[in-house]
């Protein structure tokens, strides 16, 4: 026995532990749970839980059903918003095929598969996403739109408002399970937080993003309201993105670091980031992956629309930001398109592999829009060379079909059932007759 689950099980006994949950995440980005008791561990982790894959979205074909989680005990947590005597834990884990093969649909080996690219030429690649959501009046009904629980806007600080008093629980929350939280703010819509993490290699970053909607959803409703991360809730506000900062380190020096280079970005860096340029169409689909989605990148509230990159150019696909001398040899970019109902293993493994790319290839960085991209005419963007991101999910899902860098990255299963689901998601949009057409028509048709 390692000593990692050696830990798990003195924890599980010394914090009178009655339920372990085995967490595990479907193609689509939902999280996945079954509770065992402290009993069954020890044989959890010599031989795994078996379950049903064909239950589970994205998952099996029928004829190969069976699938094995392996609960991976350097994700141990105790549950602080349940009780404690008795308490609850979870661990996320793996998954295999009964004959101990990686499943090929499991989304957290998706990523582990591009953090093994990137490894095996000296890399970790960590990240940090700043999470935007919006905290909404309870009873929460689809029929007459969400209510938002406060008027506030950007950073604004009123006296015993209820976004704060839910700020200070949910972060004391997650520092409970071992996410540091560095920043957090009202956003620019009524209702919108904002919660940035601290970075951590991308693997346990996005174990920490599946806890963190989780812990935000449970801390809402301990306090009568409820938590969204649909993308653009409202047509009049902002939505919500999922900002995410990216490096590379080579063991403890940031490779996007070059102190001598301009914005004191490294070649890697800027091959880096023309590699998420040249493939930011292609893997759109994917990290933003709703059709609501889409409504969230139509232009304005600060949410791009083209593919460029920029200094401190907030209309941009990807910016750099400003330098910060205090950080000494630090440099990081942030991708600005991925949004907060993004699966964010699949999307991680997107962006380091759209950057491997390009450093692999050596693309060479175009030139930095320093413009607002959205003022521009479309024929200036086009003597720019500024694409558009794709429009809808359907476009989104055409160009991601004849990419091989996304085919690769998901592998042939994931990529297949992916394309199939999101399809057929479009397919139900296009027929739906909306409010806009009957006021628009009805009246003058
Ligand atoms: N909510 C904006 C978006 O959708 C971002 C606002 C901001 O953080 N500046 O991307
Ligand atoms: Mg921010
Ligand atoms: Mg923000
Ligand atoms: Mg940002």
């Amino acid at each position: 026995m390692d000593k990692q689950t050696e830990f798990v099980l003195r924890a599980i006994e010394e914090r009178d532990v009655r339920f372990v949950r085995m967490w595990f995440t479907d193609v689509l980005g939902f999280l996945k749970s079954v509770a065992i008791a402290p009993a069954e561990l020890e044989g959890a982790f010599s031989e795994g839980i078996g379950f049903d894959g064909s239950a589970i979205e994205g998952f099996a074909r029928v004829y190969e059903s069976d699938m094995v989680l392996r609960p991976d005990p350097s994700t141990f947590q105790v549950l602080p918003w349940r009780d404690s005597k008795p308490a609850t834990a979870r661990m996320f884990c793996d998954i295999t095929m009964p004959d101990n093969s990686p499943s090929y649909a499991d989304p957290r080996y998706v990523l582990k598969r591009s953090l093994k690219k990137a490894a095996d030429l000296g890399f970790t690649f960590y990240t940090h996403p700043e999470v935007e959501f919006f905290l909404f009046k309870d009873p929460l009904d689809p029929d007459k739109g969400p209510v938002p629980v406060d008027q506030s806007g950007y950073f604004d600080h009123t006296a015993q408002s209820v976004g704060s008093d839910f700020r200070r629980k949910a972060i004391t929350m997650l520092e409970q399970m071992g996410i540091s939280v560095e920043f957090s703010h009202h956003e620019g819509a009524p209702g919108q937080q904002e919660i940035d993490l601290r970075y951590a290699d991308a693997l346990s970053m996005a174990d920490n993003i599946m806890t963190f909607r989780v812990v935000v959803k449970e801390v809402a409703l301990s306090q009568g309201i409820h938590a969204s991360f649909m993308p653009k809730p409202f047509t009049e506000w902002p939505g919500s993105g999922m900002h995410t900062h990216m490096s590379l380190f080579e063991g403890d020096n940031n490779a996007f670091y070059d102190g001598s280079a301009e914005n004191h970005l490294s070649k890697v860096a800027r091959h880096f980031i023309a590699g998420l340029l040249r493939h930011a169409g292609e893997i759109t689909a994917v990290t933003n992956q709703w059709v609501n989605s889409y409504k969230r990148l139509a232009g304005g509230g600060e949410a791009p629309s083209y593919i460029c990159w920029g200094r401190n150019n907030r209309s941009a696909l990807v910016r750099v930001p400003m330098y910060k001398p205090h950080k000494g040899a630090s440099a990081r970019i942030e991708l600005r398109s991925i949004d907060s109902a993004a699966n964010p293993y699949l999307a991680f493994a997107l962006m380091l592999s759209a950057g491997l790319a390009g450093i692999n290839g050596e693309y060479e960085l175009p030139e930095g829009a320093e413009d607002d991209v959205w003022s521009l005419t479309e024929r200036e963007r086009r003597a720019l060379g500024i694409k558009p991101l794709p429009r809808n999910l359907y476009e989104a899902v055409a160009i991601m079909e004849q990419s091989e860098l996304v085919a690769e990255t998901l592998g042939d299963h994931v990529f297949d059932f992916f394309m199939r689901n999101k399809r057929a998601e479009f397919e139900d949009y296009r027929r739906q007759v909306t409010p806009m057409e009957l006021k628009q028509l009805l009246p003058v048709l």
